[in-house]
């Protein structure tokens, strides 16, 4: 993912709306290039300071560092699951081969 891309998609992802894929590759950048870094920094903070003022609600407000744990929190349990089902996979495949 480019950095054009991944301006594309800090809405998408402050909207929750990014598959697990696209979210790896946009956190992975992030990591990388300081510049969509600090951007993504500001885009944070004036779409989410629009919306609470807009919504005046009582929202915890969570900043855009924390938005990324949570983000990187969300790929790590997901990539877990994942790998859980392939371990199972692997032992339902054993199985049969012993059976057979
Ligand atoms: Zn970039």
């Amino acid at each position: 993912m480019d950095c054009k891309e991944v301006q594309k998609k800090y809405i998408p992802f402050i909207d929750n709306e990014l598959r697990a894929g696209e979210l790896e590759a946009f956190l992975r950048h992030l990591e990388e290039c300081q510049d969509c870094r600090e951007e993504y920094d500001i885009y944070y903070t004036m779409i989410m300071g629009m919306r609470y003022l807009e919504e005046e609600s009582e929202k915890n407000w969570i900043d855009s560092e924390e938005r990324l744990c949570i983000a990187q929190e969300y790929l790590r349990r997901h990539h877990i699951i994942y790998l859980g089902k392939l371990a199972f996979l692997a032992v339902l495949c054993i199985g049969c081969m012993f059976l057979l």
